[in-house]
């Protein structure tokens, strides 16, 4: 119950969806947050929710652009100066983007989705580990997806960034091991955030409960994943139990990915 406890765990994309969900599970366990997201507004609302189950909970909440490496940095000197540290990072913060046919994805759509998902995970990644490194230990979450283990189709900038998210983080787990800070990332299917919803609602406003259920009709479980799964399963991956787990991605799928 206590997993957490005086463990300072950031998260970006914490005003939504898998973030949101991480926070509130790590906070239950004892967690002190730093939040960070685009959307300012979005954060007070997973304040609000985490304060819910977790009243105690010290928590800062930073709005920042994750594809911009001075923020980055930013929010990493924030996150230390309040804390003094950084036991655990949920490297979190994604977008879509359009979906497309390759040869009609629009340059500046490819540029748009990889500067969010890879270069802002990168740019975490890097000012992150300069401060484990100096500690001694950390351990961090990437997020991938299924379209970051094999091809899901139409969208070349989410499937190069997901990729390079792996490629990031196998990288990285080799070169920080010996530091006793461990990397992994995760793959999740289709779970039922606001950004599938959003996704849903363009395919058909109306009856956008039904194309979901038809988009999971593939899946070994047919249905959509659950937010607060994907909590349990990163609460678990940046606590110390899993410190042995390095350098490799763990898919929260349904069986998606080896039907
Ligand atoms: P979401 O849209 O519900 O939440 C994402 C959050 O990230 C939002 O609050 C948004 O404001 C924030 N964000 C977006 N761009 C940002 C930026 N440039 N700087 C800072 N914050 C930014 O989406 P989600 O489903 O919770 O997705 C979270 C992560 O999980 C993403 O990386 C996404 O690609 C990945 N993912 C989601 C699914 C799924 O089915 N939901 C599947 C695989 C991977």
């Amino acid at each position: 119950d206590n997993r957490f406890g005086s463990k300072v765990i950031l998260i970006t994309g914490a005003g939504s969806g898998l973030g949101q969900a991480s926070a509130i599970q790590v906070a239950k366990e004892g967690a002190k947050l730093s939040l960070v997201d685009l959307n300012g507004a979005s954060l007070e609302e997973t304040k609000n929710k985490v304060l819910e189950v977790a009243p105690k909970t010290e928590m800062i909440l930073i709005t920042a652009n994750v594809a911009d490496e001075k923020a980055v940095e930013n929010y990493v000197n924030e996150t230390v100066k309040y804390f003094g540290k950084i036991d655990g990072f949920f490297n979190n913060a994604g977008i879509e983007g359009k979906q497309n046919l390759t040869e009609d994805f629009g340059i500046d759509e490819f540029q748009k989705v990889v500067s969010v998902n890879l270069n802002g995970v990168f740019y975490g990644l890097k000012h992150v580990l300069k401060v484990m490194r100096e500690q001694g230990f950390g351990s961090i979450v990437n997020t991938a997806s299924v379209g970051g283990i094999r091809g899901v189709g139409s969208q070349s900038g989410y499937a190069a960034s997901k990729h390079g998210v792996v490629g990031l983080t196998r990288n990285s787990g080799i070169e920080y091991g010996q530091y006793g800070i461990s990397i992994k990332a995760i793959a999740p299917g289709a779970i039922m955030t606001p950004m599938v919803e959003g996704s849903l609602k363009q395919i058909d406003p109306e009856n956008w409960e039904e194309v979901g259920k038809q988009f999971v009709e593939p899946n070994p479980m047919k249905r959509f994943g659950k937010p607060e799964e994907v909590g349990y399963l990163v609460a678990f991956l940046l606590s110390e139990q899993a410190d042995f787990i390095n350098a490799t991605v763990i898919p929260i799928d349904g069986g998606q990915s080896y039907k």
